[in-house]
């Protein structure tokens, strides 16, 4: 259940183990969280070749178990039943933090802290997946679940609860995953509706290749690649540094080398 990463990662575990995967997905397509539907129609499309089964926009209404408490089946919301020996839930995960409802620590989604990583509480300082601290291109307070992040929040905690006052800069989102050969990379913003953002994209279907680079003005603030993820890292760096690309964002859109400030 769940078309996330941490879901299409474990189907494709199982799949490589020799079971048969049938994966149930809410969205319209998978990854919807993460990429567009262009790239996350290419990774459809080459697990499916590999096997891997879909409904997508179906929710399991409900999971089937026999008298000895073994799953037998689910049922999809519409009625269709799936016979199934195992179901994993790859559904999302959220910040433990209700113990901290009712208590002077503010929370939201999750432990909502300033630049230095402190909670609303002097003294307390929260980092990693439990914090809501400041997303670097949406310029709002947001959790940006992965490691990196969670680590440069950790070291940057210490610090100034070790008495030395750094700002923490920021997160981005990012996400990569790679299924039989096909890899995929995303960060930063992806979709472009609505925030005056400008999108470029290029597909070539016959070779699982795809690219799509977001900017702000002449900022990169996203990208999506799917196959051929070279220069994911350079592209990273950019939008990290909030790099003013002038006459390189052409260079850039056309496929041109990015070359060194
Ligand atoms: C299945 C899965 C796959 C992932 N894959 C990737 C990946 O490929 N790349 C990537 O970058 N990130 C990945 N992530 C995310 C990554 O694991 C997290 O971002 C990272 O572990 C966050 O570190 P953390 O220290 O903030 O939280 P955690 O690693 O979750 O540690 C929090 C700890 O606090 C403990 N705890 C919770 N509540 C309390 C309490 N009340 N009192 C005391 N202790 C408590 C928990 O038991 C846990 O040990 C994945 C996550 C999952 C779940």
């Amino acid at each position: 259940m769940g078309g996330g990463l941490v879901s299409l990662k474990t189907a494709y575990g199982l799949l490589e183990r020799g079971l048969q995967v049938t994966v149930v997905v809410s969205s319209s397509s998978i990854l919807s969280q993460v990429m567009d539907g262009v790239a996350a129609g290419l990774l459809q499309r080459h697990l499916e070749e590999h096997g891997m089964r879909f409904y997508l926009g179906h929710d399991v209404a409900e999971v089937e178990v026999s008298a000895t408490g073994e799953v037998t089946g689910v049922v999809l919301t519409g009625g269709t039943r799936l016979p199934a020996h195992l179901v994993v839930v790859g559904k999302g995960v959220m910040p433990n933090i209700d113990f901290l409802r009712g208590t002077p620590v503010a929370v939201n989604r999750g432990i909502l802290v300033n630049q230095y990583l402190e909670s609303s509480v002097p003294g307390v300082y929260a980092a990693g997946d439990v914090a809501e601290s400041y997303d670097l291109l949406r310029r709002e307070p947001a959790i940006n679940a992965i490691w990196p992040n969670a680590a440069a929040q950790g070291e940057s905690a210490g610090y100034n609860m070790a008495g030395e006052r750094r700002p923490y800069r920021g997160s981005i989102a990012m996400n990569s995953a790679s299924f039989y050969g096909l890899s995929a990379i995303t960060a930063g913003l992806n979709r472009v509706d609505g925030h005056g953002y400008e999108g470029y994209a290029w597909k070539d279907a016959a070779r699982n290749n795809y690219r799509k680079l977001v900017f702000a003005g002449d900022r990169l603030v996203g990208f999506t690649m799917v196959g051929d993820t070279r220069r994911a890292g350079t592209l990273t760096s950019l939008i990290l540094g909030q790099v003013p690309l002038g006459d390189r964002k052409k260079r850039l859109i056309e496929g041109d080398n990015i070359l060194p400030a």
